[in-house]
């Protein structure tokens, strides 16, 4: 089976720690054989990519690294409203493999810092969160959706505890943006950054009985100590029933069996 990491970031991103070498040499040495970097592309931190120096420092590890392992190009766009013209002038005459979609604010709100769950009831703060990202998907150009459980890694510094969520209550939100992705003909991505909670399979089920097709799965790693849970996230895949996953070539799924 063919391991390909869709979700990596390098110091191309404001965060990442890794060289794309470091990510690259990483990769080989865990039986990686495809991989595609996805860094940020962040309007609220006023963050753009320099296209040119992106594709060079890509052209430069596919040359090193021919042979051994596939790279590809891509980004992780954060969702922004007020941005909306900008981002999409920026990726009007770039060419990329494949862009994740995420949000990691909702309405200038940060996840990240705590500003979002500021004074909200946690159970209302998803719902915000899933109604939020219903809109954005609407309007936004990407290949996957990010990490749509993302709001879980913030659990431990809420003082919330996973059991103490009916996921089932979400299932209508859920039901409405898988339905409208499948209908874009978009995908989501199976994001590994932080272990998966019964949520993570409950939309890998929803996913696939209401037909999705479109699914890659990424490690999320800013550095190479955490590229090594990708054989655990297919696991995961094909316990929960998938056949196939996805790669990206110039922004068409290709299908691999998983
Ligand atoms: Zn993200
Ligand atoms: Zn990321």
């Amino acid at each position: 089976m063919k391991i390909a990491d869709y979700h990596l970031h390098s110091r191309f991103s404001l965060d990442g720690m890794q060289t794309m070498e470091e990510a690259c040499s990483k990769a080989i040495e865990l039986g990686v054989s495809e991989l595609c970097f996805t860094d940020h592309l962040e309007f609220a931190d006023n963050y753009w990519i320099n296209y040119a120096d992106y594709q060079r420092s890509i052209e430069k590890v596919r040359q090193k690294f021919n042979n051994q392992l596939t790279i590809k190009s891509g980004l992780e766009v954060g969702f922004d409203k007020r941005a909306q013209p900008q981002i999409e002038t920026y990726l009007k005459d770039k060419e990329f493999d494949f862009l994740i979609g995420s949000m990691h604010r909702v309405e200038e709100l940060d996840l990240f810092n705590g500003d979002f769950f500021k004074g909200k009831e946690i159970r209302i703060a998803i719902h915000e969160y899933f109604q939020a990202l219903l809109e954005r998907i609407k309007i936004s150009d990407f290949s996957v959706l990010g990490h749509i459980t993302l709001f879980k890694r913030f659990f431990k510094q809420l003082g919330v505890n996973v059991s103490d969520f009916v996921w089932s209550d979400y299932d209508e939100i859920i039901r409405d943006l898988l339905q409208e992705l499948i209908m874009q003909g978009k995908g989501i991505e199976l994001n590994m950054r932080v272990p998966l909670i019964d949520l993570d399979f409950r939309i890998l089920r929803l996913y696939q009985e209401l037909g999705g097709e479109i699914i890659t799965l990424g490690s999320d790693a800013h550095h190479v100590r955490t590229m090594q849970v990708m054989k655990e996230g297919f696991e995961a895949l094909r316990d929960s029933g998938y056949r196939y996953y996805c790669l990206f070539e110039k922004r068409k799924p290709i299908f691999v069996h998983c």
